[in-house]
């Protein structure tokens, strides 16, 4: 293995300390605790792991975890009262419904009911609106860490040439609206991109977040190109065991690449750091006070 590994682990460790200072200031200086409502409808298996995950990283950052666990035949309408009472709460900074949801539920209707100030997944059309004319705006956590990693190793990032991999409205269109409000030239690929090996050769900074485990091989990587991997795929490992691999095929990028972040460990970690991120600021702005530098786009 030639290229740098961008540990997501332990960035994410740095992120979720300086959270946890900003916390301890806000509780100090100003009595307030920033509060996290994650929702939950329904038993899906990994959503019940992913809830969890953040309510034990959300306490131990010194924040308050409110959840709530709704049955999976729950009513649109009790779910958006739920969310019209965490909008009017005022210990509640950030607002959090776990995807996917159910199938008779509308999620776009869901979500654009959250307080767009409470929206800590940035997934709510103004937010999205606002980061897309590049105004301050709550920033989808998966690619605010993308984007906080390849500042950290690059510095600037200005007229570099971007792929992203995939058009998602969770990773790949909000990865390539912040690429490009940091002066990327951004190229967006997906599922009828004509010659995508190419196309990913011209990638300075090549984003894949696909969901197709391994399907970006080495000799797609332009030599020493940054290489954020964003998929998260399980497949099947040694004596019937499960494990994780990302879009990238590793071991060939990591040998022409000149950096690469790995799975497990690299943008996953870094993802629920970026929420705990967000619920600070939307804290800090809900109470008009400084924000904390570093953690926001
Ligand atoms: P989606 O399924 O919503 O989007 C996948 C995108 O990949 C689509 O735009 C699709 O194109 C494109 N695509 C599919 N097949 C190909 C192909 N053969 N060639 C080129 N493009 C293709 O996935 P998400 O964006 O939600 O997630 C992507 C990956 O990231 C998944 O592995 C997911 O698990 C992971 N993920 C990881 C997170 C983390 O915290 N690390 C958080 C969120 C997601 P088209 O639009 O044309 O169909």
């Amino acid at each position: 293995m030639t290229a740098t590994l961008i540990d997501g682990k332990a960035f994410a460790v740095r992120v979720r300390a300086k959270v946890a200072d900003h916390v301890t200031r806000l509780r100090e200086e100003h009595g307030i605790t920033p509060g996290l409502a994650v929702v939950l409808v329904g038993e899906d298996p990994a959503s019940q792991v992913y809830v969890r995950s953040k309510g034990k990283q959300t306490v131990e950052v010194g924040m308050a975890s409110f959840e709530h666990k709704l049955d999976v035949d729950t009513t649109e309408a009790d779910l958006l009262a739920l969310i019209a009472k965490l909008n009017a709460d005022p210990e509640v900074h950030g607002i959090l419904v776990q995807l996917p949801l159910p199938a008779h539920l509308d999620s776009d209707l869901v979500i654009n009911s959250i307080d767009p100030a409470k929206d800590v997944d940035g997934f709510h059309i103004s937010n999205v609106g606002l980061l897309g004319t590049g105004q301050k705006s709550m920033v989808p956590c998966t690619p605010l860490g993308c984007l906080m990693m390849l500042r950290d190793h690059h510095g600037s990032l200005s007229g570099m040439n971007a792929v992203v991999v995939g058009r998602s409205n969770i990773v790949g269109k909000p990865m390539a609206q912040l690429l490009l409000g940091e002066s990327c030239t951004v190229t967006i690929a997906h599922s009828r991109t004509k010659d995508l090996a190419e196309v990913c050769r011209r990638a300075d900074i090549l984003v894949a977040a696909v969901g197709r485990p391994k399907m970006i091989p080495g000799d797609w990587v332009k030599p020493g190109a940054t290489v954020i991997d964003v998929g998260i795929n399980r497949v099947a490992g040694a004596e019937g065991k499960t494990r994780l691999v990302g879009d990238a095929d590793f071991t060939s990028c990591a040998e022409v690449a000149g950096a690469i972040t790995p799975v497990p460990g690299g943008v996953g970690p870094m993802t629920i750091a970026c929420l705990l991120a967000n619920t600070v600021t939307a804290c800090c702005r809900a109470n008009g006070l400084a924000e904390p530098e570093g953690l926001t786009a």
